[in-house]
């Protein structure tokens, strides 16, 4: 059974639409694939209906969280969408995306970059807008190779010359808000340190026991003593071990089911959710 559990659309900044990711992850060979737009579930409705038969989807997100000004994403699982503090959370920080990238487009005029908002919108393609289609319009003018590229302190990492900080939910509160819609809470990518500064051990010990159900391993952004170290820290602290692609479509060249998930996390998180269920594939358009 291979199951990749964070992977990004059009909903967000991915390159496929929640149709074609459906049908991506199905002929990659996945059983398990869950969509886990940032700060959106807007994807789910057109992801459910192009479901192929064999392939279960896991409804999610990916929030954006911030901790003593080290911002983090929260992967949260199987939650109810509807559930309305959750949901007024995930719009106050999608409200913020806006006027955030248009900050970053100006610091980049100051920096003599041409670049201009018309740019990032039409990258973004009616997406929830966000870092990686700025740094996609940087790849675009030549500014940069590659959208990791522009992930340093010379442009958008965090901290960086033009990067703009945005509204983004306490880690704590997510975890709060998540439970509290049924969810399950998996920390992403922690040691991810080509974006900015990450968070230290003792705050995910704190988040650990605030009710984080698991960390996110294996994945590109981590090498391989990053690895040994989070699934040192994961034992030590009682947490799930996930591993995924962090799939982006043609944004990062990541490919779909490149890292996975135990079946047997997947299903002690399954079991742990109560806000929704996995939607098996029905085989559909
Ligand atoms: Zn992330
Ligand atoms: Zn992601």
């Amino acid at each position: 059974m291979r199951i990749d559990l964070h992977c990004h659309s059009t909903a967000s900044d991915g390159t496929d639409t929640p149709a074609e990711l459906m049908r991506n992850a199905a002929a990659a060979g996945l059983d398990v694939v869950a969509l886990t737009d940032h700060d959106t579930t807007r994807g789910y409705a057109e992801a459910i209906a192009a479901l192929p038969a064999g392939l279960t989807l896991v409804p999610g997100a990916e929030l954006s969280c911030r901790v003593d000004g080290v911002s983090m994403h929260m992967l949260a699982y199987l939650f109810d969408p509807e559930e309305p503090a959750l949901l007024a959370e995930r719009e106050l920080v999608r409200d913020d995306r806006v006027p955030r990238a248009k900050g970053m487009v100006a610091k980049l005029n100051e920096l003599g970059v041409p670049v201009t908002w018309e740019q990032v919108e039409r990258i973004a393609a009616g997406g929830s807008v966000g870092r990686p289609h700025v740094a996609s319009a940087l790849v675009e003018l030549g500014v940069v190779e590659t959208v990791s590229d522009a992930f340093t302190e010379e442009w958008l990492a965090d901290g960086g010359r033009a990067y703009v900080a945005k509204h983004e939910t306490d880690p704590f509160e997510a975890i709060r808000l998540v439970k509290t819609a049924g969810g399950v809470c998996v920390f992403a990518h922690p040691a991810a340190a080509k974006r900015g500064r990450t968070v230290p051990e003792s705050a995910i010990a704190e988040m650990a026991a605030a009710g984080l159900d698991g960390i996110e391993v294996d994945h590109m952004d981590h090498d391989a003593e990053a690895r040994e170290r989070l699934r040192g820290l994961a034992k030590d602290l009682g947490l799930l071990v996930t591993g995924s692609s962090d799939y982006h479509g043609s944004r990062k060249t990541v490919a779909l089911g490149a890292y996975t998930t135990d079946p047997e996390v997947y299903g002690e998180i399954t079991r742990r959710a109560t806000g929704a269920f996995p939607v098996p594939g029905a085989g559909g358009a």
